[in-house]
């Protein structure tokens, strides 16, 4: 994770790496910091925020052009002002900012040590720098090639941004596995990890594949691989508003986000169901139509989130692909040996784009000879590229750490998905239609669901303190109620369970008591009348119950403690209604505890490190 932005250009750096630094923070706040070039390099760093970064440095007299900064999610050393980055080298001639991990640091620094290099930080990063350093004094070489040696040692994964004293009209970039756009203007580049400080300047971008370096000067930009071969980059335009990274009014960034799925899930839906036949339209998947047709197995691959979304998905391709689908934690696959046949596809979830773990299972999958497919929001992004081809869930930036409409698009685009090879094999599967029918409603009742904020405010009032919390659905709700229970934990810090109903009683059931919360996910389906016995089971035990239930229920209000309606629709498109009270809930819980709701503690966004 980690957030790293540098600025070379004709306007004061410090201002613009500070403003960066915001737009990335949700990659990582536990502590930041800047280099900047006056003639000399000066440092400053912090534990905690951008905030407490920007109240250290004060007010600075003098612009400078040339500067890079960084907000940690601290994976080697823990946050405190010395780990911090930039890292500078023992002889105070480069200073480097890092995001990922230098897997082999202890042999690099044990191999620095034993020529003299000491050390000040616990990071893996320190041991980057010094290593340049020592290239750089050894073999009388340039510091780009420094930085070309340095990386040609390192095991791991990284996107730096280096400055050198002794050369100092230059930014030397490189990556590997941690993502890096440069922003293209005139007279000025911006870097960042990802497009958001970039945007006020410039739309024009390059995305640095993986294996390549960037050498940036005021006049110009060269790109190369790590191996010193020059690269003709690929110009992008990013699509990309301002204003859709402010909070717009919203206390947080979170229930901004919330409050926007109803026209987040209509931009997944835009265009993708033909009016007149009620047909899905895939425009990212046509290229790949015979493969998805002949799939004998599709895999799902994904974390967090997104991996509960994976899991609804193959409760949905079930039903109407037909097809067998497994769901495996892309950091799990990753590392097994897996089993990939002919006729395999792999359908990699990430809202970022950029999860380590997912894209390390993406190129596992491509190697073995699977179709490899994205769902993905993050535009450009290395899954984005490194996928065979896709869909993009276009939920617009997702900037609350806390995943929301990212969840409800993904959901949107894997049912459409489901269709679609539905429709692409010919199986007439009943309800298909209806269910694909019934996604353009979903927008409206999702607006019509968020009018119950203040009922959610009431219950959110009355279970702020409690400890733990059990959440309890069947089939589709299954996967809902794990991702209720993520969204509570992440946030404020409660332990939540999410468990299958009937389930219950192989184990949870034995936590019941009169300050057991325990949210029930249960709208009228096939399996109504089974869940309205588990949940008598927990009444029986005194539980408190909370429960999602279908507009005009009238047994389960006689049960629980809190009724919340959601409108009917098929049951393959609940789980997007149900999921929104979940949301809520967690956020008014969190905001009433007093947590980060956008900043949770230990948490980051765009979890780019294993
Ligand atoms: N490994 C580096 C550190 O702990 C960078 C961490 C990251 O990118 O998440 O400082």
């Amino acid at each position: 994770m980690c957030g790293i932005v540098g600025y070379i250009g004709y306007r004061d750096a410090y201002p613009i790496l500070i403003d960066g630094l915001k737009r990335l923070e949700y990659r990582g706040y536990d502590s930041a910091g800047v280099a900047l070039m006056n003639g000399q390099l000066e440092l400053f760093k912090k534990k905690g925020k951008v905030a407490d970064l920007e109240a250290h440095v004060g007010s600075r007299p003098h612009p400078v052009r040339i500067g890079m900064g960084h907000t940690r999610w601290a994976t080697h050393g823990e946050p405190n002002d010395i780990n911090a980055h930039p890292h500078v080298s023992a002889s105070g001639t480069f200073a480097l900012i890092h995001n990922g991990i230098i897997e082999n640091y202890a042999v690099l620094r044990q191999r620095l040590q034993n020529h003299g290099y000491s050390f000040q930080s616990d990071t893996d990063t320190e041991v980057l720098v010094q290593l340049i350093d020592f290239f750089y004094q050894e073999g009388q070489v340039t510091a780009e090639e420094a930085v070309r040696m340095a990386l040609s040692e390192v095991v791991g994964a990284y996107g730096i941004i280096v400055m050198c004293q002794d050369e100092p009209d230059q930014l030397i970039v490189a990556r590997k596995s941690s993502p890096i756009v440069i922003g293209l203007a005139e007279g000025e580049y911006i870097v960042a990890s990802d497009a958001t400080p970039i945007v006020a300047y410039t739309k024009d971008v390059i995305y640095l594949n993986d294996g390549e370096m960037a050498i940036l000067t005021t006049e110009e930009y060269t790109i190369k691989t790590i191996e010193n071969v020059i690269q003709q980059p690929l110009l992008q335009r990013i699509e990309l508003e301002l204003e859709e990274l402010e909070k717009g009014g919203y206390d947080h960034f979170m229930l901004k986000e919330i409050m926007e799925q109803p026209r987040s899930i209509a931009e997944s839906l835009r265009g993708r169901i033909n009016p007149e036949t009620g047909q899905v339209v895939l425009g990212g998947l046509v290229d790949v139509q015979e493969e998805l047709r002949a799939a004998n197995r599709i895999i799902f691959v994904a974390c967090g989130t997104s991996w509960h979304a994976g899991l609804l998905a193959e409760y949905l391709f079930e039903e109407f692909a037909r097809v067998p689908v497994e769901v495996e934690y892309a950091s799990e696959f990753r590392y097994r040996n897996p089993i990939i046949q002919k006729g395999d596809v792999v359908i990699a979830i990430s809202q970022s784009g950029e999860t380590a773990d997912t894209l390390a299972a993406v190129e596992m999958a491509k190697e073995r000879g699977a179709l490899v497919l994205g769902v993905v929001n993050g535009v450009g992004s290395s899954i984005a590229r490194a996928t065979h081809a896709g869909v993009y869930i276009h939920a617009g930036p997702e900037i609350g750490v806390a995943s929301t409409k990212a969840f409800t698009s993904q959901v949107t685009v894997l049912t459409l998905m489901a269709g679609y090879i539905g429709q692409l094999k010919g199986t007439l599967v009943p309800g298909m239609a209806e269910a694909i029918a019934a996604l353009q409603a979903v927008p409206d009742k999702v607006a019509q669901i968020l009018d119950s904020n203040a009922l959610l405010m009431d219950v959110s009032a009355r279970f702020k303190s409690a400890t733990n919390f059990l959440y309890l659905g069947r089939g589709y709700h299954f996967p809902v109620a794990l991702e209720g229970a993520l969204k509570l934990k992440e946030i404020s810090y409660i332990h939540a369970e999410g468990y299958p109903a009937a389930e219950m009683k192989h184990g949870p059931i034995a936590l019941i008591d009169e300050n057991m919360p325990v949210v029930f996910i249960a709208t009228r389906d096939e399996s109504y009348e089974k869940i309205v016995s588990n949940l008598q089971e927990v009444v029986t035990r005194e539980g408190r119950v909370i429960a999602i239930v279908s507009e005009g229920d009238t047994t389960i209000p006689e049960l629980a403690d809190y009724v919340i309606e959601v409108p009917q629709t098929h049951p393959a498109i609940m789980p997007l209604l149900t999921v929104i009270p979940l949301q809520l809930l967690s956020y008014h819980i969190a905001v009433m505890r007093d947590c980060n709701v956008d900043q949770p503690r230990n948490l980051a966004k765009s979890v780019t490190v294993e």
